[in-house]
């Protein structure tokens, strides 16, 4: 069969089989106890003769990425140092990646540099030699290097070399020249655990072009969005690099880069609009803007604090209880930072209605574990509760539920001051 099963972090192919000049779909293929498995849609009859046709775009695709991830593993020994050592690799049509041991996180020059080594190596066309030989002769030959992407079994084993470049013990399906892979662009650079770092790369000039495409509209529609409050004189050439900045800058994962500028442009206060000379600098400035407006939430006019004390407080056996039930009064400011303001009497329990769910808080002078209320209450909104013993909160999906969810926390917040 001309069909790879899966294996070696490469993933079967797919195809079709030609039984009397009807086509039927080869779904998955694997190898059991050294039988090639084909699953097809269909059965197939016994003992007729079939023709094999595999999804070759598909498997050109795949043959690219696996040599480019034999590309890209010796450019990160070249670039890092011999200390690198495959951890992993997972070969896929649109992209690839290559897990390998190194003990700090890769710098952004790293990784431009790596991917300017792996596409030296596409430029030069060196041809890919893939042969059998005896695994004590090919130890000698190429040392331990060989067992990067594991130790296979038998006396024979099949090495692919690019000569100069990099030589692995490897099952899997390879071009026939370096060449052949076009490009490689590396998308990213993660740290996966403690030692370990992932590149995530796509091979072939087509599939290079198209995510820069891709990248380059991501980069357009985050634009128009800061335009809203932003004068961006020039936008970034490179859009992936780019992206990627601005996802380090916000923290946050390169998929939740919209989400975050979406929602920093609406928690920044309605002002004028703001010069920026690119892209980088208007999100350098957009967050700049959020976490002041995030700390102004927390700074809590004494005003506000008088008026919820004359109009929402009652007492009892000798406390000062609290629930402010009008979601207004805390939409301006952070609900937490008006409980912490609050329980900084003495002897007062709050319980503040927000647009999640209910925040409590209590003075140190008081016995009583707000944790459990906050789990109590938050299971009447679907969902849970937690926190500190004096501050804590809950919240869920159900919100229709609040006013039942502060009825029952005031009774809880009341048997707990009189047990
Ligand atoms: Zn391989």
């Amino acid at each position: 069969t001309a069909f790879y099963p899966e294996g070696g972090g490469q993933p079967s192919d797919v195809g079709k089989l030609m039984v009397d000049g009807k086509e039927i779909d080869v779904e998955y293929v694997e190898k059991i106890d050294g039988t090639i498995v084909h699953y097809t849609k269909e059965a197939v009859e016994k003992g007729k003769e079939v023709e094999g046709i595999i999804d070759w775009e598909r498997r050109y695709s795949l043959m690219k990425h696996h040599t480019a991830t034999h590309v890209i593993n010796s450019a990160c020994r070249k670039v890092l140092g011999d200390h690198v050592w495959q951890a992993g690799s997972q070969l896929d049509v649109d992209e690839a990646r290559f897990d390998f041991s190194h003990y700090k996180p890769l710098s952004e020059k790293d990784i431009r540099e790596i991917e300017r080594v792996a596409n030296e190596v596409v430029k030069e066309g060196i041809d890919v030699v893939k042969e059998f030989l005896e695994r004590s002769e090919a130890e000698k030959r190429y040392g331990v290097v060989l067992y990067q992407g594991g130790v296979p079994e038998g006396r024979i084993i099949r090495v692919v070399r690019i000569p100069g470049v990099d030589v692995e013990a490897c099952g899997g399906t390879h071009l026939n020249n370096t060449s052949e892979i076009g490009k490689i662009k590396v998308v990213r650079g993660e740290r996966i655990q403690d030692g370990v770092n992932r590149l995530i790369f796509v091979a072939g000039r087509e599939r290079v072009e198209e995510l820069e495409k891709r990248e380059e509209r991501r980069l357009k529609l985050i634009v128009e969005k800061l335009q809203e409050k932003f004068n961006i004189k020039n936008v970034e050439k490179d859009a992936g690099k780019t992206l990627q900045r601005i996802a380090k800058m916000f923290s946050v994962p390169l998929d939740k880069i919209e989400d975050t500028v979406e929602k920093f442009m609406r928690d920044i206060p309605k002002a004028e609009r703001i010069e920026a000379r690119n892209v980088i600098d208007a999100c350098e400035k957009l967050f700049k803007e959020w976490k002041r407006s995030r700390k102004e939430k927390k700074r809590i006019p004494s005003e506000l604090v008088e008026k919820i004390l004359s109009d929402y407080s009652e007492d009892y056996k000798g406390y000062k209880l609290v629930f402010v039930s009008d979601p207004n009064i805390s939409k301006d400011y952070d609900s937490i930072a008006i409980a912490e303001e609050l329980a900084r009497a003495e002897r007062i329990v709050a319980c503040i209605r927000d647009d999640k769910g209910l925040v409590f808080s209590a003075s140190q002078d008081i016995e009583i574990d707000l944790r459990e209320i906050a789990r109590k209450t938050g299971s009447l909104l679907g969902g849970g509760g937690g926190g500190k013993e004096r501050l804590a909160r809950c919240g869920g999906s159900r919100l229709e539920n609040i006013q039942k969810a502060m009825e029952e926390a005031k009774n809880l917040i009341k048997s707990q001051l009189s047990g």
